[in-house]
């Protein structure tokens, strides 16, 4: 009820952006789902922007239209939901959507990230992926890579990533 009033009290501003910061923190799934179906509803009839700030990839699936995914206060990939979901094109971004719990796979083993995150004070040089990545190679660690455009055949809208092997990460996603 706490995340409908602030909800309201922003709503009444007739904002033409809505930046959500975890909105849906600490609700359980159904009140999350309306919650998220509310904030969507309020866009499509406001025709609002609406930024969402999430850690739960799963939330935005039907809600955004684009996400970007951040490391180490970064953008590191960014693209049309579909696609990322479909076929990420980076590491860290495949490592989200693999920790993300399925029916398909009760039994087995949740996957998580190797490492913790960096301090923000001391970000590794070059990608700052790397100490936790599982395709690190040597220029990985030296050399940052670029948020590069992604292309491949049947990709009509823009994507990019900053990955040195974009190119293999998206093949062994597909
Ligand atoms: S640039 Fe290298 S370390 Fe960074 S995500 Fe890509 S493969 Fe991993």
């Amino acid at each position: 009820m706490r995340q409908r009033i602030m909800i309201a009290m922003a709503m009444a501003l007739e904002p033409s952006l809505i930046i959500a910061d975890e909105p849906t923190t600490a609700l359980d799934v159904t009140v999350q789902a309306q919650v998220m179906d509310l904030l969507a509803e309020l866009q499509r009839e406001l025709h609002m922007g609406l930024i969402l700030i999430t850690h739960d990839l799963g939330v935005v699936a039907d809600v955004a239209d684009t996400i970007a995914v951040m490391y180490a206060g970064r953008i590191v990939e960014r693209a049309p939901v579909h696609e990322i979901y479909r076929a990420p094109a980076h590491p860290y971004t495949r490592g989200l959507l693999a920790s993300i719990p399925r029916l398909d796979q009760k039994g087995q083993d949740l996957y998580a990230i190797k490492g913790l995150p960096p301090n923000l004070t001391r970000i590794p040089p070059g990608c700052a992926f790397h100490p936790r990545c599982p395709m690190a190679q040597d220029v990985c660690v030296t050399e940052e890579p670029p948020l590069a455009r992604v292309t491949y055949e049947g990709l009509v809208a823009e994507r990019r990533s900053a990955c040195h092997f974009w190119k293999e990460t998206l093949d062994a996603s597909r």
